[in-house]
């Protein structure tokens, strides 16, 4: 992960020859603002929070994908590694960079290159132990609180 909590796409990726071609730039591509866009993004965000981001050879294989995807541009306005999408209907921002979005587990391709991240069981009993503790330390801060009579 690079500084801002996200995978790096590595040198690897400035000297892909797919990076050669020019790609569409666009203030703003197809922002589609719908109840069913909105709750799609929010299980995303709820998910990477949750179960944090996907193994990093998930991510590898989404920005292969993403890299040779003919929906791909890229904007002046945000700055991005790999870029955004235009197919999705995310639009240009921080949080629909391609860096970003494609850490998110529940989140997926809208031209079904890549699906959704289905954790293994070993998976999901690291991520039900980590919430375990999370939220033991939280109550744990309630319970002190409480206890020093504030
Ligand atoms: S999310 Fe899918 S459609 Fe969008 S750029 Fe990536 S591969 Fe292409």
């Amino acid at each position: 992960m690079n500084k801002h909590g996200y995978y790096s796409v590595g040198k690897s990726y400035s000297s892909d020859d797919v990076l050669a071609k020019p790609l569409p730039k666009v203030e703003d591509p197809n922002r589609v603002l719908t109840v069913a866009n909105a709750v799609k993004y929010a299980k995303a965000e709820i998910s990477l929070q949750i179960q944090g981001p996907v193994p990093t050879e998930v991510f590898e294989e989404r920005k292969r994908q993403c890299v040779g995807c003919e929906f791909r541009m890229v904007t002046d306005k945000i700055p991005d590694e790999i870029g955004f999408c235009r197919s999705c209907g995310c639009g240009v921002s921080e949080r629909a960079r391609l860096t970003v979005k494609l850490t998110m587990p529940k989140t997926s391709c809208p031209q079904g290159k890549w699906a959704a991240y289905v954790a293994s069981d070993n998976r999901k009993t690291t991520v039900v132990a980590a919430i375990a503790t999370k939220l033991k330390g939280a109550v744990q801060k309630v319970l002190d609180k409480l206890s020093g009579g504030q």
